[in-house]
C-alpha cells in the first residue's frame, strides 16, 4: 500500500499534470489563432504528452491499489505576446513541475517503498528533457529576434514534432 502522505502528493501530481496539458493546449490555441501552425503543433504534442504523464500515475495508483481522486483544474492564462514568452512559461512551469516529482521521490525514499521511486525515476529522467527543450526553444526564438522569416522558418520546424506514446504507456498499452 502507498503511504497516505504519497498517495495524497501522487493525486496532486495527477492534477498538475492535467494543469500542464490545459496550459500548453491553451498556448496551441493561440498560436493557432495567430496563423502559427507550427508553434500550435508543438504545444499540441506537448497537451498529448502530459496527458500521458497523468495517466502513467493514475495506472500506478491504481496497480497500488489506491484510488485516483481528481481535482478542480485551475485556470490557464489565454494569451501570450510571442512564442518566445509562452516558452519562458513552459520553462518556469516545468521548473516547478520538477520541484514536485523532487518532492514526490523524497517522499518515496523517506517512505522506504521502493517501487514508488523506481517509478518515479522515470519522470526524473522526463523533467531534464522538459527543461532543456525548453531552454532550447528559448533560444531559438531569441535567434529568431523578431524577424519574420526566421519566425516562419521556425515554424516550419515546429510543425514537424510529432507525438509519441510514453514508454511506460506503450509497454502497459493503456
Ligand atoms: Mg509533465
Amino acid at each position: 500500500m502507498l503511504s497516505e502522505k504519497l498517495h495524497k502528493a501522487l493525486n496532486a501530481q495527477i492534477n498538475a499534470e492535467l494543469w500542464s496539458a490545459y496550459l500548453y493546449l491553451s498556448m496551441s490555441m493561440d498560436a493557432e489563432a495567430k496563423g502559427l501552425k507550427g508553434v500550435a503543433n508543438w504545444f499540441y504534442v506537448q497537451f498529448q504528452e502530459e496527458q500521458d504523464h497523468a495517466r502513467i500515475l493514475m495506472n500506478y495508483i491504481l496497480s497500488r491499489d489506491g484510488k485516483v481522486t481528481l481535482l478542480p483544474i485551475e485556470e490557464v492564462r489565454t494569451e501570450w505576446a510571442s512564442p518566445l514568452e509562452m516558452f519562458q512559461d513552459t520553462l518556469a512551469h516545468e521548473k516547478k513541475v520538477t520541484a514536485m516529482i523532487n518532492n514526490l521521490a523524497s517522499i518515496a525514499a523517506e517512505d522506504k517503498d521502493y517501487a514508488s521511486s523506481n517509478m518515479l525515476v522515470w519522470f526524473v529522467d522526463e523533467q531534464v528533457e522538459e527543461e532543456e527543450s525548453a531552454r532550447e526553444m528559448i533560444g531559438a526564438c531569441e535567434a529568431v529576434d523578431g524577424n519574420k522569416f526566421g519566425l516562419y522558418m521556425l515554424d516550419k520546424e515546429l510543425a514537424a514534432r510529432t507525438y509519441t506514446q510514453a514508454a511506460p504507456l506503450a509497454s502497459t498499452n493503456a
